[in-house]
């Protein structure tokens, strides 16, 4: 297959490549919310994030958007990102790929001390998946999770953007604006 690059004349193919591609390798996932939604709704809604917010254009990036969960939750291994996208977009799903041989507890804490060290592509990407999954957290939550558990969600996502801020000012708003909505949210279901 061909390796489409920032310069490929066809962003449109480029793009629906990732996504058959990350369709296929998500095609037995659910969501945790009550309604089972397909994964790839997530991916999806980081690259469109990405683009109807950040403004973001680049097609690596994008690609990387709809590809980042296919290495840390499907067998594909990151040669397949290569082979079939290229070294850029592989290297963008590696630096948001969390080592899911270590405990929870040391991969929230990681990605809290990696996230300044991140590539501007990868610290949108971060950016763009902490306010889909904060969304989805405070507005149709995966089932059993606590008030708690939802809390200490947002405020490790907080954590996380403080890394990634300075990367794409438009993006960090809507984030901003989400977390305000998202912490209401929950406020009103403690009382
Ligand atoms: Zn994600």
């Amino acid at each position: 297959m061909a390796h489409p690059s920032s310069a490929h004349p066809n962003v449109t193919t480029a793009l629906l490549e990732a996504l058959h591609f990350a369709a296929t390798k998500h095609s037995d996932q659910r969501r945790k919310d009550k309604e089972a939604s397909p994964y790839i709704n997530h991916p999806i809604r980081v690259a469109q994030l990405l683009a109807s917010e950040g403004g973001v254009t680049d097609l690596d990036l994008l690609r990387a958007a709809i590809l980042h969960d296919t290495v840390e939750d499907t067998e594909t291994t990151p040669e397949e990102i290569e082979r079939h996208f290229g070294p850029e977009v592989q290297r963008i799903v590696a630096e948001v790929t969390d080592d899911k041989s270590l405990p929870k507890g040391d991969r929230k804490r990681l990605q809290v001390e990696h996230a300044p060290h991140l590539s501007i592509q990868a610290k949108q990407l971060k950016i763009a998946d902490k306010t889909a999954n904060v969304q989805n957290i405070t507005t149709s939550p995966p089932d059993g999770w606590s008030l708690e558990r939802k809390r200490d969600y947002l405020d490790w996502a907080d954590q996380v953007v403080a890394g990634c801020r300075g990367s794409n000012p438009a993006l960090e708003a809507v984030y901003d604006q989400v977390m305000a909505e998202g912490r209401q949210a929950l406020a009103a279901t403690a009382h």
